[in-house]
């Protein structure tokens, strides 16, 4: 781990609110003070080995009960940059689903304006300023419309200049139909905007061959495909987000010597280590590199790879992504 932690690394799969510090969501829960949330629901979220992913979502609705103020979401947003930079990361995508709480006074613009307060304070706190740097992705929900997408990515376009550089389709894989999303998905990268697309976390091999077809810029998961699918993907070679702690809490891989970052690593497919829900599955990217040197016996030389192989794989203009792969090569340069 301490190998780890001293890597210079990239993040590339974080959700916002599923990265809250347990000490913060504990603290909003409080001020709550059950009025709309109790506490038995905040600690059913407390740390454990296996949560099904119906549960994880069942969490993240409770969290989203939680965090309904801009404030709260600032402060998630700073808190989130200090722990990652503390975890040497240098590089990282965040994403999040932009929200209207009309009864919180809160609209999906003041909701990214928040988001954008929080990295602000990050960085005009910190003495860390520049370690890190960050970009965004909108998520947009599997339980919105067409239009309720379309919306998200049109205020993704809207917000280019202040770090957003693509869109995400995530939430209950459950919910929803892929056709719903892909006029939004279409939009966003007609007007410029790579797009990571959720797939694969349950078996459902048409909706897998519908956004393998559809050629997203990165994948996450890709857990559960039968073989004509994991041909797709090879042939596809698109880079996929690997979340190995919420794979196997939530059940979507049996175990980590099960997991296909082995396969894929092993193949030469490109495949970038991330945390997902660093609050909720209680890890860090560290800890995450930790693992799969553990469980795929992975050479030093092997992890330093991993780290600055992610770099090819940001969704940056092609000079900024040279840029972070020199300052890679020379961190982990330095690292050895
Ligand atoms: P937020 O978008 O509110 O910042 O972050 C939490 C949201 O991210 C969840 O409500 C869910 O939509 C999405 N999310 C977080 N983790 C996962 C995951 O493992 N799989 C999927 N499909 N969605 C997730």
């Amino acid at each position: 781990l301490v190998f780890c932690q001293a890597l210079p690394k990239i993040e590339l799969h974080a959700h916002l609110n599923g990265s809250i510090r347990d000490a913060t969501l504990r603290e909003l829960a409080a001020q709550l003070n059950g009025t709309s949330i109790s506490m038995p629901d905040v600690q059913l979220r407390t740390q454990q080995a296996s949560r099904p992913l119906g549960e994880c979502f069942k969490l993240f609705d409770v969290i989203h009960q939680i965090t309904t103020t801009c404030a709260a979401i600032t402060r998630i947003a700073r808190e989130v940059l200090a722990d990652m930079a503390a975890d040497n990361v240098v590089y990282a995508e965040l994403r999040t689903t932009p929200k209207s709480l009309p009864r919180h006074g809160m609209t999906k613009e003041s909701y990214m304006s928040a988001v954008f307060q929080g990295i602000d304070d990050y960085y005009a706190a910190s003495s860390r300023a520049h370690d890190i740097q960050v970009r965004l992705l909108l998520s947009i929900d599997r339980r919105q419309s067409t239009d309720e997408a379309l919306e998200t990515a049109r205020l993704a376009v809207q917000l280019r200049d202040k770090g957003v550089v693509g869109l995400d389709l995530s939430g209950n894989p459950s919910v929803g139909q892929w056709e719903t999303w892909v006029p939004a998905l279409d939009f966003a990268r007609q007007h410029g905007l790579r797009v990571a697309v959720h797939a694969g976390e349950v078996y459902n091999p048409e909706e897998t061959a519908a956004i393998l077809a559809w050629a997203p810029d990165r994948l996450g998961h890709m857990c559960c495909l039968d073989a004509s699918l994991e041909q797709q993907l090879l042939l596809s070679r698109v880079p996929i987000e690997l979340c190995l702690s919420s794979n196997v809490i939530t059940g979507s891989v049996p175990s980590y010597q099960d997991h296909h970052f082995a396969a894929l690593h092993n193949g030469g497919h490109s495949v970038v280590l991330c945390t997902d829900d660093s609050g909720v599955f209680a890890t860090t990217l560290s800890r995450e590199y930790a693992i799969a040197a553990s469980a795929f016996t992975l050479s030093d030389e092997q992890l330093r790879q991993l780290a600055l192989t992610a770099a090819d794989h940001v969704f940056l203009e092609p000079g900024e992504r040279q840029v972070l792969r020199a300052r890679m090569e020379q961190l982990l340069g330095g690292s050895s």
